[in-house]
């Protein structure tokens, strides 16, 4: 076998898997790793597990979170969030979040966030999985075992040295060693914000939407949003209920949607385009030339991806939103299976995602498929860049899969030998997208009803 071919391979005999954190991708990764016989550990710094679905109202030092020294806060829910997809679409392939008619459950099809967590938890104990989790446990160091420089070497039996440390316990560093690590850290803690020419003597609050929770501080202000995608355009409606005016700013309106009112019940809704720049007294100028005396701005610009615990020796960068290079979003080629990256896509249904990303990587660790030569997996990698290139999509969209997700669940579920997503999933993910965009009550009215009782027929067929 030459070392291409070796670089594709994995040890099964002994392989001791650690994941890192108990989110949706966390919790399923630790599912599909014990369907393949795996041994795993899941390493969890919070107290509870869910990840972004647990709910807490409090927030960073830097409401901008761009202070490195920050008391940080790991969530970005706010109080009132229902979920941007119906419920039916929105569970892993094979444990159907069905409406539950039990005391404390939200039975609505677009959930509050409370009803995810305890989806995720009845997903946890169902699947016995919560006695693999280690909570309070924070990864700060994942490397390859006795440094060995990658590049140079042709041995592709990488193991992983690994630095954990019990949240609170500052001297207390377990030093491990594992086969293979599965990254599902979640991509949004680390707030991405645009600069403003001016901020600095401008003189409101200015925050991002990672810390916001309710909109009681906007009470009679005067409110600039910047960002109308899920997090902009949730909050600006949400804080247009006690606002004074809130002028949302996006570089998607087309031309003759900018500066006008959005209507709503209040009416005081205005759409701008980029802002150019803020000024001492207070005002706030959009490129069209229009302005607003604004009192406080949020920033609802997204989040960066971020991997602070990683030491990969340079073999993959993370810039402009593209975390690179990666094989199917998965894995760097040099690297082989043995660090995988899950749930880096966005736009998306992401719990079933996780979950076929998951089945994939399972069955890679587990030495029943293995992985092209990375040569072929490069080639492709670089391929994949130059399209999207070509195509003039910008690089922060590289992971941005959109439409195409189902593509991609259904190839990775073909690797594993499994069925496609159901068909009503895809026409699902079609319809409320539409409807998004069409009704700001998205959440309660709907025209898909045909589709949601044979999804629904479908989920309890499973259920049973
Ligand atoms: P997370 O849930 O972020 O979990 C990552 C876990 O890793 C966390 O628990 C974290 O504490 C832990 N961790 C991180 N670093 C370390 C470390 N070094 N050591 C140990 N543990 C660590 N999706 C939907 O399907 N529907 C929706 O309606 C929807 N709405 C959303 C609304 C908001 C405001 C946000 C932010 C996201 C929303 N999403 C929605 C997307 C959501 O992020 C995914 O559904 C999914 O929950 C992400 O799961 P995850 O496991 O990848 O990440």
């Amino acid at each position: 076998m030459g070392p291409e071919a070796q670089a594709t391979t994995t040890d099964k005999s002994s392989s001791r898997v650690l994941v890192i954190g108990a989110g949706a991708a966390g919790l399923v990764a630790a599912l599909e790793l014990c369907r393949e016989g795996l041994e795993v550990v899941v390493y969890e710094q919070l107290k509870e597990v869910g990840g972004v679905w647990i709910y807490s109202p409090e927030i960073e030092s830097d409401p901008l979170g761009l202070d490195p020294r920050r008391n940080r806060v790991h969530s970005s829910m706010y109080q009132h969030l229902r979920t941007n997809l119906p419920r039916e679409i929105m569970g892993y392939l094979d444990f159907p979040f069905l409406p539950l008619p039990k005391q404390g459950r939200d039975e609505r099809r677009f959930p509050r966030h409370e009803e995810v967590n305890l989806y995720l938890r009845d997903f946890a104990e169902h699947n016995d999985i919560l006695g693999l989790i280690e909570l309070g446990v924070e990864v700060e160091y994942v490397g390859v075992l006795g440094g060995k420089d990658i590049a140079l070497s042709d041995d592709r039996n990488l193991k992983w040295l690994v630095r954990s440390r019990k949240v609170g316990e500052v001297d207390q560093v377990r030093e491990e060693v594992f086969d293979a690590v599965v990254i599902c850290n979640g991509h949004y803690a680390e707030p991405k914000v645009v600069s403003i020419p001016g901020i600095e003597r401008w003189p409101g609050f200015h925050m991002h939407s990672h810390n916001y929770r309710v909109p009681d501080p906007f009470k009679d202000k005067v409110v600039v949003i910047i960002g109308n995608a899920n997090s902009g355009g949730d909050i600006s409606k949400e804080v247009a209920t006690v606002a004074k005016e809130v002028h949302i700013s996006a570089r998607t309106w087309p031309v003759e949607q900018q500066s006008v009112s959005e209507g709503g019940p209040r009416k005081n809704i205005w759409h701008h385009p980029l802002v150019e720049r803020a000024y001492e007294s207070g005002t706030v100028k959009f490129e069209d030339g229009k302005t607003a005396k604004a009192e406080s701005i949020i920033q609802c610009t997204g989040y960066f991806y971020s991997f602070p615990f990683l030491d990969a020796q340079g073999l993959i960068s993370v810039e402009d939103g593209r975390v690179a290079p990666l094989y199917k979003h998965l894995f760097v080629p040099s690297l082989g299976p043995s660090l995988s990256f899950v749930g880096l896509p966005s736009k998306v249904v992401p719990f079933p995602l996780f979950q076929a990303q998951m089945k994939w990587i399972a069955k890679l660790l587990s030495g029943k498929l293995t992985l092209p030569p990375p040569t072929v997996m490069m080639a492709e990698v670089e391929k994949f860049y130059q399209d999207i290139e070509a195509k003039g999509i910008p690089r922060y969209q590289t992971l941005k899969i959109g439409i195409h997700s189902y593509e991609y669940v259904d190839w990775l579920l073909e690797q594993c030998g499994e069925e496609p997503a159901e068909s009503w999933r895809k026409e699902i993910y079609l319809t409320t997208g539409v409807n998004r965009r069409l009704r700001p009550d998205y959440r309660d009215c709907w025209q898909d009803q045909e589709l949601l009782e044979i999804a629904t027929a479908s989920l309890r067929e499973l259920a049973k």
